[in-house]
């Protein structure tokens, strides 16, 4: 049984406009859970139900702890998501309609994820929103999928918040024999944690955080994602908030799904033509999804 679907690879003509070559989406925005997280998740939870875990802790209030919320409840596990005053009541009640018991505590994600380490008993396993081998390999998947469609790209777009997408789709590349594709790796201004460490030649934390794309609001990367960067090519991208959320609408228009501003931001790449793709035939697009934004969050966007 895999907990995670296998998603529709859609060409996007509005996206191929404007940089003159062929663009496929990777629909996982279409992941039950809304977001490729449940991908990495669904796995490691599979894995640790098998060892016998007796319940399962997430510090996530966002993609990450709705994809730990819905494998629990699929597996028949108990789900503890414990989540900071910050918190979106959209996002604790889908935390909540997926059966998570939801404890809001601390006004910083760091207390949040403080009391959830606190709570973890041999019994539990705490499943982490992107630093975890288990995570990488489940991601990988839809690489597969991808070639298995008959499509090789010679090009890669994704967003990056702590680097698990990017370790999982590097993963994936790897062993479908595509360890020397490009991959371009896009944060907003205010999050970009990747690019400061590529930028520094070593694994460093920024100072603070901002912005609308929360999904991608990790002041440092993984260990994983800041090495591979050295392995294979990685090329940061940084869009503005207002390039992202506008993606975010004319992606509405164009294929008729929502998405987080931190999938907006991929996609504001490839509509804004921000890399050079011109030699590229196929450029492949993670379309990763998102379920706290709303249409009214992204028409009140200010900036
Ligand atoms: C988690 C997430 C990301 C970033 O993934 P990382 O593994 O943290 O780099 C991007 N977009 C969405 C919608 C997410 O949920």
């Amino acid at each position: 049984m895999s907990l995670s679907i296998k998603t529709p690879l859609l060409e996007s003509l509005p996206l191929g406009r404007s940089i003159g070559t062929k663009v496929w989406m990777k629909m996982e925005a279409m992941q039950p859970s809304g977001s490729f997280k449940i991908r990495g998740v669904g796995f490691a939870c599979e894995q640790h139900h098998v060892r016998g875990a007796q319940r399962f802790i997430s510090s996530s209030g966002g993609n990450a702890g709705l994809a730990v919320a819905y494998a629990g409840r699929r597996l028949g596990v108990p789900v503890i998501v414990v989540v900071p005053e910050t918190t979106t009541q959209r996002a604790r009640s889908l935390l909540a309609l997926e059966g998570a018991e939801v404890i809001v505590h601390g006004k910083t994600w760091f207390e949040a994820n403080e009391l959830a380490r606190s709570m973890q008993t041999a019994a539990d396993a705490f499943i982490h929103p992107f630093d975890d081998p288990l995570l990488w390999t489940g991601h990988a998947s839809m690489i597969d999928e991808v070639v298995a469609d008959g499509i090789r790209p010679d090009a890669v777009v994704l967003s990056v918040g702590g680097g698990g997408l990017l370790a999982g789709v590097d993963e994936g590349l790897r062993r479908n024999d595509l360890g020397d594709v490009p991959v371009y790796a896009v944060e907003t201004e205010g999050t970009a944690s990747l690019n400061a460490s590529i930028s520094a030649g070593q694994l460093v934390e920024i100072p603070a955080v901002s912005g609308v794309a929360t999904s991608l609001a990790a002041k440092q990367v993984c260990r994983r994602a800041y090495e591979l960067s050295k392995e294979r090519p990685v090329i940061p991208v940084q869009v503005t908030d207002r390039e992202a959320v506008d993606a975010c609408s004319a992606f509405l228009n164009d294929h008729r799904i929502l998405v987080e501003p931190a999938c907006g931001a991929s996609l504001a790449a490839l509509y804004g033509n921000k890399m050079p793709l011109n030699k590229v035939s196929n450029v492949l697009v993670i379309v990763c999804g998102g379920s706290t934004a709303t249409v009214e969050s992204l028409l009140s966007f200010q900036g």
